[in-house]
């Protein structure tokens, strides 16, 4: 139930992230036991009237959408209870009755707050004023919210150039909000818009765009349900996409086969316990994947070529029985090239590689080749790799050669995370643009923006490191925690001439600050939203191109809350004058005029008004789902043919993958426990085989620190340090490891990046283990 706390305490300020316990891993998820966690985490964060309030519209037709994730709803009708677990966690965390006001900040100096974890910050609830923090300042105070575009307008007019401020945007940021933005960025004259696409599925908008010619998914919900065999790699669904579940159940009702490949063997890959049925209540719950493949990490690519070459010879056996020559003909290029260097594919290397041995490559490759509907999804697994890009390419080949492609219950389903980070992208939040958008744009308003290409997250850091750049704007997300080189980046924070953070909640990119910092708070998905032209409500993009209205009821934690619009609107007017022809004013008052807009400049959305507002919504256009029509560059889908390139395990040393709890969503640390794979009460742990602890001559329990290990500019190794990990024995690939991120960011360098789309590679880290102390084993 929920705590009561007097106003001067701050919330679980004696909580021992190092306590851990672990309890060994699940085999199940979902099941009462997430209801009684969602229902339990809704009490505590918010009271038992504002939970049924904020439950009861959670994803539905006339409520918000969830900000957890960005799984569709099931068209047709939604249930009841259309959410997860996790999606209650979120939403809890968002509405919570906690608050963080000026006393809070004038209790707290800067330093102070900078040493608590991520967990606690978090913990202290909902921002309700303006801050700043003046050079020279220990504690944070507030600031009129004139003053503090004028003090934003002062440091971006003192810029050379535009292009030394950047401008980031995490997947919260609504469709109105996100195309607003960046009409106010690029008319004040930069393409610098990083986002956090730029460190999830920017691998698979590169590989698809390469491919198919679109950077987005291809299959909707109906076609996973009628599918009848869907792979699922590098990918989580149990903690990261939950309700994806009850999708797969269904299709394993219709009959589907589920290969799950991944380096650990999550309980949403092996049974799921649907909460809504009695089967998932009082039964064993499904059975989820009918194939687990325990895939080293880095292996994918060579297992997708083996599964190439196999496809290939079974073909050769039974001639047009597996690939489909007449798609091949009229639709794709490049294939004689694949096929010529994918029937040279070394089987024992792929073994190597992805440690599956034959037996069980000829029998995933037996179930793509009786398959007549076959899905491939993928999230980061894959996208954080050095060789994504190749990596999707070649699962994407696999779909080509047999024609799985705009046909129902087959197709491409990249599963993205935060839930607008698609809908951001759509409305033009990327730092290069096509032509025809900056022509839309240009078109629209009677403007020029800018063609040269702005900096991505990756570029943005280098900049302000290198002096490149020094004002700071961040809509929403927590930017030093979701970044690689925790040191290199804050150093390059802390060098800004100003950073400013608009937020819900208090997080660490507001600590690791510029020489001048703003806190600008604002309304989250939950709360009503009231301009003068009257409620208003905005819209969001799925992973499956849906996009559809979201409209909070919650009254919001403060009156000095504004919302992301309206932010946007007030700093254009205040950096870029009056007289600029964009109508600010009118974009504030009433939303759907910002929905005109869009329909004007963005691709697909024509009517934006009206079809936004049909029950389900609307889904975007996609031309080879729709139509196999493929706009790359051949006019074609190209089959993709790139060098086998694999992640070796040198001796010694381990090879890192980060991951998340089941109490966190990307940076948001909402408990310090991970039911599913049996740990609780803290984060610093690493999972490793008992074979590799015992050649590692250390013990279950023992305490390590994290090194990591890339070659340095000089042909010498850089060393990168993240400390005090507990070991914990867990069934990882032999050779293999995993921890929490944002704990372990610190070990991956800035450029250690994937080839071509520039994703931070967190998924293949070569680290050693150096023990600091031992412990008593509490496992
Ligand atoms: S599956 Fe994702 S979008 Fe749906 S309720 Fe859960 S977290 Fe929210």
């Amino acid at each position: 139930m929920g705590r009561r706390r007097h106003p001067e305490q701050d919330i679980d300020a004696d909580v021992d992230e190092n306590a851990v316990v672990t309890t060994g891993a699940q085999d199940e998820a979902a099941g009462v036991r997430a209801v009684m966690v969602a229902l339990q985490r809704g009490l505590t964060e918010m009271g038992p009237l504002r939970t049924a309030a904020t439950l009861a519209r959670l994803n539905q037709r006339h409520g918000f959408d969830c900000p957890g994730c960005a799984w569709p709803e099931e068209p047709g009708g939604r249930k009841p209870a259309e959410f997860c677990e996790n999606g209650a966690k979120a939403v809890a965390e968002e509405a919570t009755k906690r608050t963080v006001t000026p006393e809070f900040f004038a209790r707290h100096p800067v330093a102070e707050l900078a040493d608590k974890p991520e967990y606690w910050l978090s913990q202290q609830g909902r921002l309700t004023h303006p801050m700043v923090l003046h050079p020279g300042d220990t504690h944070y105070r507030p600031i009129a919210w004139d003053q503090a575009y004028r003090l934003i307008a002062e440091h971006l007019h003192a810029l050379a150039t535009p292009d030394e401020a950047c401008f980031y945007t995490s997947g919260r940021t609504s469709n109105e909000a996100a195309f607003l933005y960046q009409l106010f960025v690029r008319s004040y004259g930069t393409n610098n818009l990083p986002d956090c696409s730029n460190m999830c599925h920017e691998s698979s908008g590169t590989a698809l765009t390469e491919s198919i010619g679109i950077g987005k998914g291809s299959v909707t919900v109906l076609d996973l349900e009628h599918a009848d065999c869907i792979v699922i790699a590098g990918q989580n669904p149990g903690t990261n996409h939950p309700r994806m579940l009850s999708v797969l159940e269904k299709a394993k009702a219709n009959g589907a086969k589920i290969i799950a490949v991944n380096p650990l063997p999550e309980a949403g890959l092996i049974r799921f316990k649907d909460p809504q049925k009695v089967r998932g209540v009082l039964g064993d719950g499904v059975p989820i994947a009918d194939e687990f493949v325990q895939i080293r990490i880095g292996g994918d690519m060579a297992l997708f070529a083996g599964l190439g070459r196999l496809l290939l010879e079974a073909d050769d056996a039974a001639p047009g029985a597996v690939v489909d020559r007449t798609f091949i003909a009229e639709h794709c290029a490049g294939f004689d090239e694949y096929e010529k260097q994918t029937r040279a594919v070394d089987l024992d290397a792929v073994a190597a590689a992805s440690g599956i041995s034959r037996d069980q490559l000829q029998r995933v490759a037996d179930m793509l080749i009786t398959s007549q509907r076959t899905i491939i999804c993928w999230a980061m697994g894959l996208t954080q790799q050095r060789h994504a890009v190749a990596t999707i390419g070649e699962a994407t080949n696999l779909l080509l050669m047999r024609g799985m492609i705009g046909k129902p219950g087959a197709g491409v389903c990249p599963v993205r995370g935060h839930s607008n980070v698609q809908g951001d992208r759509t409305m033009g939040i990327w730092e290069k643009m096509p032509e025809r958008f900056h022509a839309a744009l240009d078109d629209r308003f009677g403007i020029r923006t800018p063609r040269k290409h702005g900096y991505d997250t990756v570029d943005a850091i280098r900049a302000m490191r290198d002096g490149r750049a020094s004002v700071f704007i961040g809509m929403g997300g927590n930017f030093v925690s979701a970044t690689p080189d925790t040191e290199v980046t804050e150093a390059a924070l802390r060098s800004c001439a100003l950073t400013v953070q608009i937020s819900t909640k208090l997080n660490r990119s507001h600590l690791v600050h510029g020489r001048t910092a703003l806190i600008l708070p604002t309304l989250g998905r939950t709360d009503r939203d009231i301009q003068t032209g009257g409620k208003q409500a905005v819209s969001v993009e799925d992973s499956m191109s849906m996009v559809h209205l979201s409209r909070g009821r919650l009254q919001p934690p403060s009156d000095q809350l504004r919302s992301e619009v309206a932010i946007v609107c007030q700093l254009a007017r205040a950096v870029l004058g009056g007289a600029h022809p964009v109508p600010w004013e009118r974009f504030t008052a009433d939303y759907d005029t910002v929905r005109d807009a869009i329909a004007d400049v963005v691709p697909g959305c024509t009517d934006y008004n009206t079809r936004v507002r049909h029950p389900d919504g609307f889904q975007l256009p996609h031309p080879p789902r729709d139509a196999r029509e493929f706009p790359t560059h051949t006019g074609k889908a190209n089959f993709s043919v790139e060098p086998l390139s694999w992640v070796p395990v040198p001796p010694g040393r381990l090879v890192l993958q980060t991951l998340r709890s089941h109490d966190q969503y990307n940076t948001t640390i909402y408990g310090l426990d991970d039911r599913y794979r049996g740990v609780r009460g803290g984060r610093r742990v690493v999972f490793v085989n008992p074979d590799d602890i015992g050649a590692l001559g250390l013990a279950a329990g023992a305490r390590v620190d994290l090194i990591s290990e890339f070659p340095g500019p000089d042909g010498d190794v850089e060393e990168r340090r993240a400390k005090d990990f507990l070991v914990v024995p867990y069934p990882t690939p032999v050779g293999n490891a995993a921890a929490y991120y944002p704990e372990t960011n610190p070990l991956i360098p800035l450029d250690h990046t994937a080839a071509k789309s520039n994703t931070p590679v967190s998924k293949a880290v070569v680290i050693r283990l150096e023990p600091v102390r031992s412990t008593a084993w509490a496992g």
